[in-house]
């Protein structure tokens, strides 16, 4: 199979994984119940640079004062601030009602069906007018925002750009973006990737077992973003090895765990996973990456699932090495990574013991 067909299959099974997964978890919006091309103008305004359940209270007054664009038009701009309190930004209720007089005026109270016109109208720019088109006119154009940056570069292994790499990056993310959004549904693909950045592909902890696209996802984990100033950057990887074993009676699952050395000076006597050897890991063997911050350092850890006859070969000898039980290891003196990273498999009983091992590697 050629790398082209390959591609179109990955592409073809994406939209359709995550068009499924929108179906079913996206969260009940109130501007989603319309795609009436104000609304959806309106509500995208609003949420530029304001959080969702702060929209969702003012969108809905807005909408009962000024359902239609001719009403808000014909509204002083007084009480159009006065509905947008509570919002911030007020240069985006000025530009919003200056853009609806002016398509009362010039396009008889009709909003232009293309992202290029709509570019037209103060206060629309290029992410605006592509979530209109496609949204409430079915334009094939694709939506950029933070969210969807983010997604796309964790699918394609992609690191955050600094200030110089920023242009090329944002080139290549929208080339992706625009290769990807379904033609058939532009809208619902547009909404189920800012979805997916906003409630499964987090910033910080990203929920990677439960992501519609895992499957495909080069990087299953925080990527690597640029960092501040004094923040170093290290990568290292770690081993996750679980079995079955057998308590009298029952049999229960234990992960390897290693302890570090208790005379030593960085998190003595915590235990951790074990540290593999090389600490690049191939792509088909890697289960997650996980940034952790410690001091000045930022570490991007690759964790790799290894069986248990493979453990000596592939990590680094420990002093102490024990098999703990599942239900055990919660409750134990873990280092912070190993928490943070049993808790992301789903493998820790108890809950996070974060006095234990507070800002802790
Ligand atoms: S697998 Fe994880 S990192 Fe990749 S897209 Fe899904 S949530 Fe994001």
């Amino acid at each position: 199979m050629g790398r082209t067909e390959k591609d179109a299959d990955k592409t073809g099974r994406l939209r359709r994984e995550l068009l499924a997964w929108y179906a079913v978890s996206q969260r009940d919006l109130p501007w989603r119940q319309s795609q009436d091309p104000y609304a959806v103008w309106v509500s995208e305004i609003m949420l530029q640079q304001t959080r969702v359940a702060v929209v969702v209270e003012r969108y809905q007054a807005f909408m009962a004062r000024f359902p239609t664009l001719v009403a808000l038009a014909l509204a002083p701009e007084q009480e159009v601030l006065a509905l947008w309190s509570g919002l911030g930004y007020y240069r985006r209720a000025r530009m919003l009602h200056k853009a609806a007089q002016f398509v009362a005026n010039q396009h008889q109270g009709n909003l232009p069906a293309t992202a290029a016109e709509l570019r037209l109208l103060p206060g629309i720019g290029a992410y605006t007018s592509a979530a209109i088109a496609s949204i409430a006119f079915g334009e094939r154009v694709a939506v950029v925002d933070g969210n969807v940056e983010r997604v796309l570069c964790r699918l394609e292994g992609w690191e955050a750009a600094g200030k110089a790499g920023g242009a090329v990056l944002a080139r290549k993310i929208q080339g992706l973006a625009d290769e990807l959004v379904d033609p058939e549904r532009p809208g619902d693909f547009n909404q189920a990737l800012m979805e997916l950045g906003a409630t499964v592909c987090l910033p910080r902890s990203p929920q990677c077992l439960v992501c519609p696209i895992e499957a495909d996802c080069r990087t299953k984990g925080e990527h690597k973003v640029a960092s501040r100033p004094k923040m170093l950057s290290r990568e290292v990887a770690h081993a996750l090895t679980v079995r079955t074993g057998h308590l009298p009676g029952q049999a229960h699952r234990e992960v390897l765990l290693d302890q570090r050395p208790p005379e030593g000076t960085v998190m003595p006597g915590l235990w951790e996973l074990p540290t593999l050897k090389e600490p690049q890991v191939p792509e088909e063997d890697l289960r997650m990456t996980v940034r952790h911050a410690i001091m000045q350092v930022n570490y991007y850890v690759r964790i790799r699932t290894v069986f248990e006859d493979d453990v000596e070969d592939l990590t680094v000898a420990a002093g102490v090495r024990r098999w703990v039980p599942l239900g055990e290891a919660g409750s134990m003196a873990l280092t912070g990574l190993a928490r943070k990273v049993l808790n992301r498999a789903k493998l820790l009983a108890a809950p996070p013991l974060d006095t234990l091992t507070s800002g802790r590697r």
